[in-house]
């Protein structure tokens, strides 16, 4: 199968990868000609180092990030009020970890790279025309090309669905943004610190050198800051928090190191089963269109709750589809090796490889620069 994925991001690239895999001729295209990435971090919890796991780049992946196995939680005074243990969904490895986002996209890129898939920077798409065999795509180089399927993994504001779908619900903004800050890493901070008070705040270690600060603030209106206030904004959004992170909040004084977000949500309606809904703030929504869309419902009830159920049964052909999820689903119809086969080999890597946390450094610190 001939596929072809708008957006190199980290749902674009996973989807890469899990095709590629899968034994698919991939080509992703990537609007940006420089591929830029913010230089903070990402928290990426059980279920990501999971999914890491089933893409099979998990040492990769782990050896770039920081691996952590709790949430302290600590209260206004400063004072910590609890230590949580994370339980694990990959034994041996760790619960949970941070990364920074460069080298996530790195890890991601060089495994899609690897298993063949085409790269291509500053392209994007023109024109879809799927007649349910397959779509013929234009390009915005001019040239055009037949694809059995088209992922779109182009972001929150999607071009992919707003060229599919113009009637699709769009992003809203929440009232929340998210401030985040590049420090070096406190001796003896080895989980997610989360701090309660008038603002929530957290610090996640990214390496084994720095962690990053984020605060989740109160934004009526949805200002827009200009980049020379950034570093003072950030510092007085900070200013009644715990003394600790005071302390941190006193050293930002770099404005091109503040990285500002409002936080944007978006629900897509639909059958649900119950157990759990498709709405995640910020994210990309996930959805796959036509002949799939009775397997999408089945899919969306819940991942991964339904996924061995969702597994079992023969998804239809994706003409057109979002999502490295629907690209997971793929594959699991696919020549990849088999679960059992796959676990196997994670059992024989937990031998022969210690635990990733980040006790030692990165291999390269840079990647994990702001
Ligand atoms: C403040 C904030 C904090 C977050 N923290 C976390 C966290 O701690 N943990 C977590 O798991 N998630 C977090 N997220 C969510 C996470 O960042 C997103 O889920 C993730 O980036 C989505 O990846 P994506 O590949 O779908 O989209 P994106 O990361 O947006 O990537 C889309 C890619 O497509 C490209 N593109 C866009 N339009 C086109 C086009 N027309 N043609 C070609 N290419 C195009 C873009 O340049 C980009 O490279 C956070 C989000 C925000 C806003």
């Amino acid at each position: 199968m001939k596929a072809l994925i708008i957006g190199g991001g980290i749902g674009g690239l996973s989807a890469a990868i899990a095709l590629s895999r899968a034994g698919h001729a991939v080509t992703v295209i990537e609007r940006d000609p420089n591929w830029s990435v913010y230089g903070v971090g990402i928290i990426q919890q059980a279920n990501v180092v999971r999914a890491m796991e089933q893409l099979d780049v998990l040492d990769a992946f782990l050896d770039a990030a920081c691996g952590f196995d709790a949430v302290e939680i600590y209260i206004p005074s400063g004072d910590r009020v609890a230590r949580v243990p994370s339980p694990t969904l990959v034994p041996g490895k760790p619960a949970n970890v941070g990364i920074g986002r460069r080298a996530l996209q790195k890890v991601l890129g060089e495994s899609a790279r690897a298993l063949g898939a085409e790269i291509r920077l500053g392209l994007t798409v023109e024109a879809l025309d799927d007649d349910g065999a397959g779509v013929d795509v234009r390009f915005s180089d001019g040239s055009a090309d037949r694809h059995d399927i088209v992922v779109g993994a182009d972001g929150v504001y999607s071009q992919t669905r707003q060229m599919i779908l113009p009637d699709a619900e769009k992003p809203e903004f929440t009232g929340q943004g998210v401030w985040r800050y590049n420090f070096p890493r406190p001796a003896g901070l080895d989980a997610l610190h989360v701090y309660n008070g008038p603002i929530g705040v957290g610090l996640v270690p990214m390496s084994a050198e720095q962690i990053y600060l984020f605060a989740t603030s109160a934004e009526p209106g949805n200002p827009h800051y200009a980049r020379a206030d950034l570093a003072a904004t950030m510092r007085a959004k900070l200013a009644n928090t715990a003394p600790q992170i005071q302390a941190l909040a006193a050293q930002i004084s770099d404005n091109d190191g503040v990285v500002y977000r409002p936080l944007e949500a978006m629900m897509v309606p639909g059958r649900r089963d119950g157990s759990c809904c498709w709405a995640m703030p910020s994210m990309r929504p996930r959805r796959i269109w036509g002949r799939a869309r009775a397997w999408r419902s089945r899919m969306r009830s819940c991942w991964p709750r339904n996924w061995a159920r969702a597994k079992a049964r023969k998804p239809p052909s994706l003409p057109i589809a979002t999502a490295a999820t629907n690209a997971v689903a793929i594959l699991s119809n696919s020549r990849w090796p088999s679960a059992t086969a796959r676990s196997a080999k994670g059992r024989r890597s937990i031998i022969t490889r210690p635990p990733q946390r980040c006790s030692r450094s990165s291999p390269n610190p840079s990647d994990n620069q702001g």
